[in-house]
């Protein structure tokens, strides 16, 4: 990570895309196969948005969107009852809370196959299409890199205490930033006595997600991503642009 971290907005700027419609795009993987940095490419050059349901859920109990009730959750890896995902996807793109046009990136979405079922009521809802790209890797591959990956807290200060973009570590000081010199920290969510659950429900219920999108039928992509992220990226990318119906903002041709 190079870039300036800026703080987050309270809720995303709306982008001027002209005419282009939406499209949304479910990217579904194990923890750190690489979701994040697939997201942030897809941003840059297709002018694609992510979305993030946490991120999204605070910002809205923040502002009072939703009964504060909605928010709890006794689940051991802090997820939403499926009622509050419900909630959340309307409020965002039904009502306008999540004023984005173009390519929307689910990133980590959805967790399970009644979730993909609202997604694409809502697709449906707003004439938007939908795929679903999953981002594959050997276990031993995904593992060691939860293991090692760090955040920096300093560079991206985060109001709920939780940074989510990965930091380059000073190639002489493996637990400092290379950036600014202070200390890394692992994601909250990358904590070692979290992760395995968070692999078990992925694995767990990865087959149920596929079955609905063939039963919905949606398009439906599994990509390899051991690879390269350059190479990882550039492979969404061409799926994405696959979609009918969608133009991407980096098309020359798509602003007409
Ligand atoms: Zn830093």
């Amino acid at each position: 990570m190079t870039g300036t971290p800026a703080a987050r907005p309270l809720l995303p700027r709306p982008r001027l895309f002209g005419e282009l419609p939406t499209a949304f795009v479910a990217l579904i993987g194990p923890p750190a196969v690489g979701k994040s940095t697939v997201a942030a490419a897809l941003a840059e050059e297709v002018g694609a948005t992510t979305f993030r349901l946490r991120e999204f859920a605070q910002q809205s109990r923040i502002a009072g969107l939703l009964a504060a009730e909605l928010f709890a959750t006794t689940d051991p890896l802090g997820w939403f009852p499926d009622g509050t995902v419900d909630a959340l996807l309307r409020a965002a793109f039904l009502y306008g809370r999540f004023p984005a046009e173009g390519v929307i990136v689910l990133e980590s979405f959805p967790g399970n196959a009644v979730q993909l079922h609202l997604l694409h009521d809502i697709g449906r809802l707003r004439g938007a299409p939908l795929m679903v790209v999953e981002l594959d890797a050997a276990p031993e591959v995904v593992m060691t890199r939860a293991r090692a990956r760090r955040v920096c807290p300093t560079c991206e200060p985060d109001p709920t205490g939780d940074p989510h973009a990965p930091a380059a570590a000073d190639p002489d000081a493996p637990e400092r930033c290379g950036r600014c010199d202070g200390a890394l920290a692992r994601r909250c969510s990358d904590r070692l006595d979290v992760i395995p659950a968070r692999f078990g429900r992925y694995r767990h219920r990865l087959d149920a997600i596929r079955t609905c999108a063939t039963q919905l039928d949606m398009p439906y992509r599994r990509i390899h991503a051991s690879a390269d992220r350059a190479a990882v990226a550039s492979a969404v990318r061409s799926e994405i642009a696959s979609i009918p119906g969608i133009r991407t903002a980096a098309v020359p041709s798509s602003i007409r």
